[in-house]
C-alpha cells in the first residue's frame, strides 16, 4: 500500500512504524514542516495502561520510552500553601523531544521516509497519488481544513488562558497548585519529566487574565509575573520559556473521521483538555487502533469505517471526562473557598469518573482524612 502521512508528530510516526512493521512492502512517506531537532512543549504524560498498550504494539520503542522516564503514583494538590497527596495514580513523564527522537530513530530503522521541513502545498494531488492519506497534522490540521466539507469539524475555543513553561524545580508527581492573588486565581499543572526538568502549565480565567494586565504585557513580563505568583512553589527556580505564549484551549471534534482514502489521527481528529494529560497518549493509541483495523481487512474503506466504529466511543468517553475536568478549572474561583482537603477531593472527582470506592482503593488514608474533615 502507498501511504502518505502529513505530520511527523507522535500520531503520524507511530502509525507509520506499526504499518511498516506489519508489512515491510508498504511504501510509507511522512511530510513534516519542522526540522528533526525543532521542539515545542516540554514533557508528555502517559498512564500505566497506555504503556502496556505501547509495549504490545512495538516493543523496541516501548523499551526506549520507559528506559529513563520519570514515574510517579501521586497527585499533589497545593492550596493555601498546604500540600495534600493522593496516591494510587500511576503516571509517567518523558520529554516530548525525546519521544519524537525515539520515534524518528525507529522510523529510520524501518526505512520509513521522513521529509522534514516540508509543507505539502497541494494536498489533493498527494491524496490522488496514494492509497491512503493520513492527516496527522495536529490541532490546526490543514488536511481537516482542506476537506472540511467531508469531515464537518467543530472547533470551540475555550475561555481560559493557559501558557506552557518548563522549570528546573522538580515536582515529584502530578502537582496542581492554586494561588489566589488580587487579580484572581491561578492554577499550575506541573510534573517532572526527566532528572532536571518539570513541565509547568499556568491557567487562569479571562477575568483574572485581564485584571493582571497580561494584554499589555510582553511574554517576558508575563513569565516574571507568574514566577512571582508561584514563587513559594518554585523555591528560587525560574520559569523557562520555549517561545511560551498565552493560548486558549481549542476543543476539536469531527462529525466524520474519514472519507474515501483520507483519515484524521491524533489532535487533528480530537483534542482533550490538558488537565487530564492525554493528548499524546490518545494520538498514539489512535495509531494502534487504525493499524489493528488494517490487520482485519486490506480494503481501505472498510478499515477506515472499522477504525471510526472502534475508536469513536473511546474518544467520546475521554472527551466527556476531559470536558468535566476543563469546566472545573474554568470555574476554579468557585472552589477556592474550600479547605485544602476538600479542594483536593473535589479535584479528584472532577471528571465524574472516580467514585468514593475507587478513591478509597487508590488511597484509603486520603479518604479517611477527608471523611474526618467533613464530619468535624
Ligand atoms: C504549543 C504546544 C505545546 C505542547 N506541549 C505539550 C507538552 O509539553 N506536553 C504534552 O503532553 N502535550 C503537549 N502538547 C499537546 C501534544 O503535543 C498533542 O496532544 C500530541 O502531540 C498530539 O500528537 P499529534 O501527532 O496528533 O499532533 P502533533 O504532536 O501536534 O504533531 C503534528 C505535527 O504535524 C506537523 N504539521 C502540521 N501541519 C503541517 C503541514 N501542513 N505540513 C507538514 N507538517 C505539518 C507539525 O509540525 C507537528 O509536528 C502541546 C501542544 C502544543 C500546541
Amino acid at each position: 500500500m502507498k501511504i502518505r502521512i502529513i505530520g511527523g508528530g507522535p500520531a503520524g510516526m507511530y502509525f507509520a512504524i506499526l504499518m511498516k512493521k506489519a508489512d515491510a512492502t508498504h511504501e510509507i512517506a511522512i511530510f513534516e514542516r519542522n526540522g528533526p531537532d525543532d521542539t515545542f512543549g516540554w514533557g508528555v504524560v502517559f498512564s500505566g495502561k497506555t504503556l502496556a498498550n505501547l509495549r504490545g504494539a512495538d516493543e523496541p520503542s516501548h523499551a526506549e520510552i520507559t528506559r529513563d522516564f520519570e514515574a510517579w503514583d501521586n497527585v499533589d494538590v497545593v492550596h493555601r500553601g498546604e500540600k495534600i497527596s493522593i496516591h494510587g495514580n500511576s503516571f509517567s513523564g518523558i520529554a516530548r523531544i525525546r519521544l519524537l527522537k525515539i520515534l524518528q530513530r525507529r522510523c529510520e530503522e524501518l526505512e520509513i521516509e521522513i521529509n522534514f521541513r516540508t509543507e505539502v502545498a497541494d494536498i489533493e494531488s498527494l491524496r490522488r497519488d496514494c492509497d491512503l492519506l493520513v492527516g496527522a497534522d495536529g490541532v490546526n490540521s490543514t488536511v481537516r481544513q482542506e476537506f472540511a466539507d467531508h469531515f464537518k469539524p467543530s472547533l470551540s475555543t475555550r475561555p481560559n488562558k493557559y501558557i506552557w513553561f518548563g522549570t528546573n524545580q522538580l515536582f515529584h508527581g502530578l502537582t496542581l497548585t492554586f494561588r489566589q492573588t488580587p487579580a484572581g486565581v491561578f492554577a499550575a499543572h506541573s510534573y517532572k519529566f526527566d532528572k532536571t526538568t518539570s513541565t509547568f502549565i499556568v491557567e487562569c480565567d479571562p477575568l483574572t487574565w485581564s485584571n493582571a494586565g497580561f494584554a499589555a504585557m510582553s511574554d517576558e513580563d508575563a513569565r516574571s509575573y507568574l514566577a512571582d505568583v508561584f514563587a513559594p512553589d518554585l523555591e528560587g527556580e525560574s520559569l523557562l520559556s520555549n517561545n511560551s505564549k498565552w493560548i486558549n484551549f481549542a476543543l476539536v471534534k469531527n462529525s466524520n473521521w474519514h472519507f474515501e482514502n483520507v483519515v484524521l489521527l491524533g489532535d487533528a481528529l480530537h483534542t482533550a483538555h490538558f488537565s487530564i494529560g492525554s493528548g499524546t497518549k490518545l494520538a498514539m493509541e489512535d495509531a494502534i487502533t487504525l493499524k489493528d483495523c488494517f490487520d482485519q481487512t486490506s480494503k481501505i474503506a472498510d478499515a477506515l469505517k472499522r477504525f471510526e466504529e472502534a475508536r469513536r466511543p473511546v474518544i467520546e468517553d475521554y472527551q466527556a471526562a476531559a470536558y468535566e475536568s476543563m469546566l472545573w478549572f474554568e470555574n476554579a474561583r468557585q472552589y477556592v473557598h474550600l479547605s485544602p482537603i476538600e479542594l483536593a477531593y473535589s479535584l479528584m472527582k472532577r471528571s465524574g469518573r472516580v467514585d468514593n470506592g475507587e478513591l478509597t482503593k487508590r488511597d484509603a488514608e486520603f479518604m479517611a482524612r477527608y471523611e474526618s474533615a467533613k464530619s468535624a
